[in-house]
Parts: structure tokens; sequence; C-alpha cells
């Protein structure tokens, strides 16, 4: 569903993406580790097209999306939910009005559609009882599960988490690992998560994929990788976060 075929992406000179090649299947779970600096975000970015690539191709159903025009980007968008690390909510909406302006502005759907639909989002990740709340009403894991309710109301065929839960204090990370693994499992959504949650990624991933210097120096089943790494690189950062 997702294919990144010879990607490249150099910002003034410094190479940050330097020949990234992956495919991710429909329904699949990826899971993307890396040291700091390592291009993970920038690949996410690229992906739904926050960043141009310098060079390379990435196409979405057999679809090219890089050097679209803007129409297919907006088409695009529709497609791709990404969660980001600080959860970019309006503040002075509440949660319930958070997860409806995406469906409302973007999906032109109706209001009480909308709310409906938003209702069950906030219920389904445990915020039912939350949604008149503005999110500095709300502890960090809620934001953050409301920002997911945000992106799954829209019914991407694809999203992206980009370290979700690396802002949050160490006891609210559960609670949102607990919402991502139910959509790992239950929703059929294409996920790529950028995390350092191991235990995550070990128990929902399909696939993990290890990042350094800009370039996938390893991936393979979770169980592989760890228990097995194949380049040193990979061990030693294995070893440096366990
Ligand atoms: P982290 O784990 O810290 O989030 P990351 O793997 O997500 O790291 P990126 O954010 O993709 O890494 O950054 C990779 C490199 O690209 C870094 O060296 C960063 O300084 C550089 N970089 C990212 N965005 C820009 C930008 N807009 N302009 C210039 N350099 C950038
Ligand atoms: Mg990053």
């Amino acid at each position: 569903i997702v294919r990144i075929e010879h990607l490249n992406k150099t910002f003034t000179d410094t190479p940050v993406l330097r020949d990234v090649n992956l495919d991710v299947w429909n329904g699949e779970i990826v899971v993307v580790l890396g040291p700091s600096g390592s291009g993970k975000s920038t690949m996410l970015r690229c992906i739904n097209l926050l960043e141009t690539p310098t060079a390379g191709h990435i196409l979405i159903d057999d679809e090219e999306i890089t050097g679209s025009k803007k129409t297919d980007v907006v088409k695009l968008r529709r497609n791709l939910g990404m969660v980001f690390q600080q959860f970019n909510l309006f503040p002075h909406l509440t949660a319930l009005e958070n997860v409806m302006i995406g469906q409302t502005k973007v999906l032109k759907k109706g209001k009480e559609e909308a709310r409906a639909e938003a209702l069950k989002q906030l219920d389904r990740v445990g915020l039912a009882d939350r949604a008149d709340f503005k999110p500095p009403q709300l502890s960090g894991g809620q934001q953050q599960r409301v920002a997911i309710a945000r992106a799954v109301a829209m019914h991407p065929q694809i999203l992206l988490f980009d370290e979700p839960t690396s802002a949050l204090d160490p006891e609210l990370v559960r609670g949102v690992l607990n919402v991502m693994r139910d959509l790992a499992l239950n929703s059929g959504m294409t996920m790529i998560v950028v995390t350092h949650e191991m235990g995550f990624a070990r128990d929902v991933a399909d696939r993990v994929v290890f990042m350094e210097d800009g370039v996938v120096v390893e991936q393979g089943r979770p169980g592989d990788v760890f228990d097995h790494p194949q380049h040193e690189r990979t061990r030693e950062f294995l070893g440096s976060i366990s």
C-alpha cells in the first residue's frame, strides 16, 4: 500500500535520508526504530508530503504521490492520518469539537453525523466522559488519545505515529499504547509507528525497521530483529536502550 523507492532528502547539503526503500503492506503494523537524528520523522513527513523529497518516489496504492499536484495533496491527506509527539489539538475547542472539525471541514460531513462519529471514537479511546473538556483541562495522555480519536474519525487507510508517547509522563504512556494496540489489532488500518517503546514493538508490530544515519540498516519480524539482530549497529542500539 505504501512503497518508498530510493528516497533521498537533503537539507542544505546535509543528507538526512539516503536511498531509503520500504514497502508497507495493507493492514501491516510497522514500527520504526533508530537513534535521534536518524531520519525517522523526516521519512514520515515525506510520506504525508510535509517535506518534499530531494529524490526518489513514494507510491500509495500504486499511485505516485511525490511530485503530484496540490489537489492530490488534499486527497492524499484524507487517506493518511498523523499523530504527533506534541498532540497539536486546538486548545480553544473541546475534545468533541477537535474530533469533529476535520470531518466537517475536510470530509464535508454534517454536524450530527460528525458528532456521532466523534463520540464513538472518543468512547473507543476511553474518553466519552471528557467530550466537553478542552485540551488544557486534560492530561497529556488524554490529549494524545483525543488526537488519536481525531485521526481515526477521518477513517484514513494509513495512520502515521511519530513518537506518540515520548512527551508523556511515564504513568500516562500505557493508556495511549493500549489505544494504539487496540487499533493495530482491531481496526485493519495500516500503521507506521516511530517509537522507542520496545514492548509495543515486540507485541504489536508485524515488522520492525531499524534506521540509522538516514539508511534502513535492518528490518524483520520483531522476534528476529530483537533476539537475533544481524547488524552490529542494531545490536549496539538495542543494547543502549534496554
Ligand atoms: P528523533 O528521534 O530525535 O526524533 P529523527 O530520527 O526523527 O530523530 P529527524 O527529525 O528526521 O530525525 O532528523 C534527521 C536529521 O535531519 C537531523 O539531523 C535534523 O537536524 C535534520 N533536520 C530535520 N529537519 C530539518 C530541517 N527542516 N532543516 C534542516 N535540518 C533538518
Ligand atoms: Mg523524530
